[in-house]
């Protein structure tokens, strides 16, 4: 039973989580008589906002703005702004309650939270997208502080925004005090927060993988998506002596069979703001295809999706097992729908959930919010051996999860029962809040 039917993600999301949650309810019947479930799918506040903003051309234009603070129980609201055209308060809220048990996860003191807006970044000019930013942040930042609620980056929101929704905070607030993360390196960001979601999504995979007594070495992978995720993903996969032979965008596909060169496609997306189509007129064992990366036929390992939500439906599960890869690690939020993640348990597929594979940059989020407390700067190496730990425990935590309620390999269900366990005992002992 739901009070908002028509919000398809948040459902998802939600009905996904709270199906594997059925055995800690039994064995906790102080969570039940506490209506806990009943708390913890009602944000404690969600924020919607006009963000006027005016283009180049001199037209004044209106975009919808949304922070949904879900769960503050054990700490500070934590999790990225989106910038496309599909955000509404069902995505908001979707990727709200995932980032709850996924900071939970992590081990660090951070809640749960999303934000964003319906502003379509593509195709606009450095004015225009500064604009809006400072626009947004005008309103926002009557909702968010450094011990309060702490936004980082997500699809859409990379450098350039967050330089621009920072430097709008600070001239109205006065003060330097960190509360955005993903933050230039010259200006309180954190070594490795760049790196920190694909390089944490193959620690995962790694540790994965280990337990299975497999390795990464002569690995092919499929990658989705060509943004922040896939690119660091790209780089450590290939590091670690895989060989990613695609990348993608929401038009197509680039299949390499000598691999994909990360630093190609950091140029296209990071420098030139291109399509990765322009990938196979620089590299030339490169071609570029129109439509699904999933649908291409070719024999692979490991499927490493890095785009959107719901980019894997039960079509395209059947098409991974036509390819004969036995891993799915989730590197985007929610890329595999409900009936796709039910083929890959029937199949003997192994599935990393995003909440576990994809914490690695809320993770050294946190540890940027500990660098700008302190006042200090690690190394990128510091930073990188503490989001490789993290992100070891995170499957270990899952893992053992798994095993206790003896689920065997269903890590889904072992990153749910983790994550929720510490939230359900920090909002036990807080109190009807
Ligand atoms: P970016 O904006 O950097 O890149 C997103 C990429 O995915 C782009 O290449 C985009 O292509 C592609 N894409 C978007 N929609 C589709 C689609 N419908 N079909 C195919 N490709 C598509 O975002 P990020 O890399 O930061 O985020 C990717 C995913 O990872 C999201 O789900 C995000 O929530 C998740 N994530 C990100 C984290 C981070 O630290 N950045 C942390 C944890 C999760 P196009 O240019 O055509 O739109």
């Amino acid at each position: 039973k739901t009070r908002d039917p028509y919000q398809t993600e948040f459902q998802e999301a939600a009905f996904e989580v709270l199906d594997t949650l059925v055995p800690v309810l039994e064995k906790h019947p102080e969570y039940v008589a506490e209506n806990l479930i009943g708390r913890l799918v009602e944000p404690e506040r969600a924020i919607q906002f006009r963000v006027p903003w005016q283009d180049d051309a001199g037209n004044w234009q209106v975009n919808r703005g949304f922070r949904v603070q879900f769960n503050s129980a054990i700490g500070p609201y934590k999790g990225g702004l989106r910038l496309h055209p599909s955000v509404n308060l069902s995505v908001v809220k979707f990727l709200g309650f995932e980032q709850i048990l996924k900071n939970s996860l992590t081990g660090l003191p951070i809640g749960g939270g999303k934000g964003g807006s319906d502003f379509d970044p593509k195709g606009k000019s450095d004015g225009e997208v500064m604009r809006f930013c400072q626009s947004f942040m005008t309103e926002l930042q009557k909702y968010i502080g450094p011990d309060l609620d702490v936004p980082a980056g997500d699809i859409g929101v990379g450098a350039r925004e967050i330089g621009y929704l920072y430097g709008q905070y600070k001239r109205l607030n006065g003060s330097q005090n960190g509360v955005l993360t993903g933050k230039g390196l010259t200006y309180g960001g954190s070594q490795a927060r760049t790196q920190a979601t694909g390089f944490g999504v193959l620690y995962y995979t790694e540790a994965l993988l280990k337990a299975q007594g497999d390795s990464l070495q002569g690995k092919k992978i499929k990658i989705s998506g060509a943004g922040n995720v896939a690119t660091y993903a790209i780089e450590k996969a290939t590091e670690l002596g895989a060989t990613v032979i695609t990348v993608s965008d929401s038009n197509g596909y680039i299949y390499d069979p000598k691999g994909i060169d990360f630093k190609v496609v950091q140029q296209i997306k990071e420098v030139e703001r291109g399509r990765i189509k322009t990938y196979a007129d620089r590299v030339e064992s490169a071609e570029y295809h129109e439509g699904s990366v999933w649908a291409f036929d070719t024999p692979y390992d490991i499927a490493l999706p890095c785009a959107t939500q719901n980019e894997i439906d039960a079509a395209s599960a059947q098409l991974i097992k036509r390819d004969g890869a036995k891993y799915v690690i989730e590197g985007a939020n929610m890329p595999s729908q409900t009936e796709a993640i039910d083929f890959y348990h029937a199949n003997g597929i192994l599935f990393g959930p995003a909440k576990a594979a994809n914490a690695g940059g809320v993770a050294v989020s946190a540890l940027e919010m500990s660098q700008n407390s302190e006042r200090l700067a690690w190394s990128f190496a510091e930073v990188d051996d503490k989001l490789k730990a993290i992100m070891v425990n995170i499957f270990a935590a899952s893992q053992k999860a798994a095993e206790t309620y003896s689920l065997g390999k269903n890590y889904q269900a072992g990153a749910n029962i983790a994550g929720f366990e510490r939230v359900a005992d920090a909002m036990h002992f807080q109190g009807l809040v």
